[in-house]
């Protein structure tokens, strides 16, 4: 009797805790991976293509040495998207562990910075209220679990941006990106800073952030990011 309960309270465990695949939202092909099996095919590809933009091979590309920021995938096709537009909605812990661990091994192999800590780029108070956490914050503690160094919270964000990113030029852009972030007391105390977004389209708001981070003491910040737009 205990073992038939147990099972069945196993099997409702299973329907409600089950991973689901970051990109359709599918069950997921096994619980280490937060992908279905047609998705991870598709993903596999996006770890390795070509940069849609100039068409050159990853390493090579100069799209990628131009915005000197370390990433693991393109924001370009539907399913790339899928993932980042997931992963903001609702911030999986699963899913955010993995991606972030996978670009902590990239992080390694492209730079040989010896870094004091991982921080990120903070997402509104408002919007962790909405969607029930931070996915930048999630994806920066895969990679410092990946690295083997702390997360810290370097970086404040004011409840509102001044004025909508969208509607700006690139000037008035970074403007307002700094009057939106201001760096933590500690930023200070640390010398080498890995800092972590989701995505990354015209760059300003992580650039700037970095920039931020140097004014406030720290000696060097190396950016990386899950997607970029090319
Ligand atoms: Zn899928
Ligand atoms: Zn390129």
């Amino acid at each position: 009797m205990k073992g038939s309960a147990e099972r069945n309270l196993n099997r409702l465990a299973d329907l409600f805790f089950a991973p689901f695949c970051c990109s359709c939202g599918d069950r997921a092909a096994d619980n280490t991976l937060p992908f279905c099996k047609d998705c991870i095919k598709d993903f596999q590809v996006s770890l390795v293509k070509e940069c849609p933009e100039c068409g050159c091979k990853r390493s090579g590309c100069s799209c990628e040495k131009s915005s000197n920021t370390v990433f693991l995938f393109y924001y370009h096709t539907k399913g790339e998207k899928r993932i980042i537009l997931n992963l903001k909605q609702n911030p999986d812990k699963r899913t955010a562990r993995f991606l972030g661990k996978l670009l902590s091994e990239k992080v390694k192999r492209e730079k040989s910075v010896g870094f004091d800590c991982v921080t990120y780029v903070p997402r509104s108070p408002k919007n962790v209220r909405i969607h029930g956490g931070d996915q930048s914050k999630l994806i920066a503690a895969g990679v410092a679990e990946g690295l083997g160094i702390p997360l810290k919270s370097l970086l404040v964000r004011r409840e509102k941006r001044a004025s909508d990113q969208k509607l700006l030029d690139a000037v008035e852009r970074r403007k307002n990106v700094k009057n939106t972030f201001f760096p933590a007391k500690e930023a200070a105390d640390y010398r080498r800073v890995l800092l972590v977004d989701d995505v990354t389209t015209t760059g300003s708001t992580i650039d700037e952030c970095g920039d931020i981070l140097r004014e406030a003491g720290v000696k060097q910040v190396v950016k990386a990011v899950l997607a970029r737009t090319p």
